[in-house]
């Protein structure tokens, strides 16, 4: 038995165990659904055959996000999380490389360097925007562009004339935007215009639904078409659909959260406006090195590296997990005496 090198350079997650008190290092929601949704959804699953396999291609959840957008079934992709839908779009088109914009969300790269697929950075600026002009004159030859807006783990969103730079440049863009409900930009109405343009979304954000693993891609039919040939069958199971079904049917209680979240964001951001950097996510990036300290009051955030080293990322809670994370935040400064 002979384990490939390649395989070997891949870090083995890191989990966090510990009798922490308070969660806001992976941008979950943190509000789990309403008893009465949570209902639905169990008296559906009452009536599912489990021992049947679900739709081959996912089409009754496709067809209902389709509805949703007021698209067609065939614009419209499910993948186990996001995640998974990202490793076949990194399959599917010719090119000699990816462009990704960092700092940005790890898995574009994870995925490229599994499939040996060379990477090409076009960093973003000292406020994290992205130069549509310099991306679109390495696009020629890249299969797929990712742009993360809002970006992780900046928070902010791209501006709309940058992202059409890139769009015209003719190459397969994805707008990740897994984000996207909290903030008040998004990309959806540039389908019809752009048949290069994919965007990516997912339930496990504004939907609260992490747990179920379900993400979705908006796009041109050729692409869905392509994406359907090559990803395993039966990939999207009965149970998750159906939770992700129920809960399009209740967006009215998506966007209470969202507004609360949104309201709690800007809260902790007045706080902290000195050390933090304006976001349109559900997190907030800082410039404070407090990810020890934190952990000591039982509080998890994101440590961040590389060029962002020193600072974290920090998930909006409940407001009394915020106000705990304001107190413990308050108290670091006093000691640090910044
Ligand atoms: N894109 C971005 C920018 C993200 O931050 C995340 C999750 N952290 C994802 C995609 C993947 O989300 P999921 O696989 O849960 O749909």
């Amino acid at each position: 038995m002979k384990i490939r090198e390649m395989v070997k350079t891949f870090k083995p997650y890191k989990v966090i165990e510990g009798n922490y008190r308070i969660w806001l290092d992976k941008n979950e929601n943190p509000f789990d659904l309403p008893d009465e949704i949570k209902d639905e959804i169990f008296e559906k699953l009452r009536k599912t055959p489990f021992n049947r396999y679900p739709h081959i291609t996912s089409m009754p959840l496709r067809e209902k996000i389709a509805e949703f957008y007021g698209l067609s079934p065939r614009n419209v992709a499910v993948g186990n999380g996001s995640d998974e839908l990202l490793d076949y779009l990194i399959k599917i088109f010719e090119g000699d490389y990816i462009i990704t914009t960092p700092p940005t969300f790890g898995m574009y790269y994870f995925y490229a360097k599994l499939e040996g697929i060379p990477i090409v950075e076009v960093p973003l600026n000292e406020q994290f925007l992205i130069n549509g002009e310099e991306i679109a004159k390495k696009a020629k030859k890249a299969s797929i562009i990712f742009i993360t807006s809002p970006n992780n783990p900046t928070g902010n969103s791209q501006p709309r004339e940058e992202i059409l730079k890139v769009l015209d440049s003719g190459a397969p863009v994805v707008i990740d935007e897994a984000y996207a409900e909290f903030s008040k930009e998004n990309c959806v109405d540039l389908l019809d215009e752009y048949n290069n343009l994919l965007i990516l979304r997912t339930f496990s954000k504004a939907f609260g639904l992490a747990g179920i693993r379900l993400g979705y891609l908006l796009a041109d039919t050729e692409i869905i078409d392509a994406l359907y040939r090559i990803k395993p069958p039966f990939g999207v199971n009965s149970l998750s659909m159906i939770a992700a079904m129920v809960m399009l049917d209740h967006y009215n209680v998506i966007e209470e959260r969202v507004k609360y979240i949104v309201r709690e964001r800007e809260r902790l951001y007045k706080k902290f406006k000195e050390y933090a950097y304006p976001s349109d996510a559900n997190f907030l990036l800082m410039r404070l090195n407090a990810y020890e300290f934190l952990l000591e009051r039982g509080i998890v955030v994101r440590k961040l590296e590389g060029r962002l080293q020193g600072h974290i990322r920090v998930t909006v809670g409940r407001k009394e997990e915020n106000e705990e994370l304001i107190k413990a935040l308050e108290e670091f400064l006093d000691v640090a005496n910044i």
